[in-house]
């Protein structure tokens, strides 16, 4: 997969991308868990590489490395559709608001300690109890 597509609930705010996604991830974290209303699958690229349209707004708090996080959101439906974790260069989409999400494969689980006992967890992944591992 290399170009993808998505957008909030009603559709006011869109992304898109030429892709490649960098990797995959789900996250267990407090705050994915709060903003998503649920454990979220990011697909995880470069600021640069995602163009975003429409009518937004910007949650703006701090994770628990001390860097900014920045999710955007829908000012109308309320949907998270995008992280910028700004002192990582790295932005993330939430897949569940992906046109297409058919081809997300998570390559590992963060943030594991945060995790609710309802939330399936893949056995089969690398897992995390905090957040990205360094780069390699
Ligand atoms: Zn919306
Ligand atoms: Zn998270």
């Amino acid at each position: 997969m290399t170009g993808f597509a998505g957008g909030c609930l009603c559709g006011r705010l869109r992304y898109d991308s030429d892709g490649p996604a960098l990797t995959a991830v789900n996250c267990y974290c407090t705050d994915c868990r709060k903003a998503g209303g649920a454990p979220m699958t990011h697909v995880v690229l470069r600021p640069a590489d995602l163009r975003t349209t429409g009518e937004s707004a910007v949650y703006e708090s701090t994770a628990d490395s001390g860097g900014a996080m920045r999710r955007r959101f829908c000012p109308v439906c309320g949907a998270t559709t995008t992280t910028d974790i700004v002192a990582r260069g790295l932005i993330t989409v939430n897949a569940a608001t992906l046109d297409d999400s058919s081809w997300v494969a998570a390559k590992a689980n963060l943030w594991v300690r945060s995790r609710p006992a309802w939330a399936p967890l893949d056995p089969t992944l690398p897992t995390h109890e905090k957040g990205f591992p360094p780069r390699a």
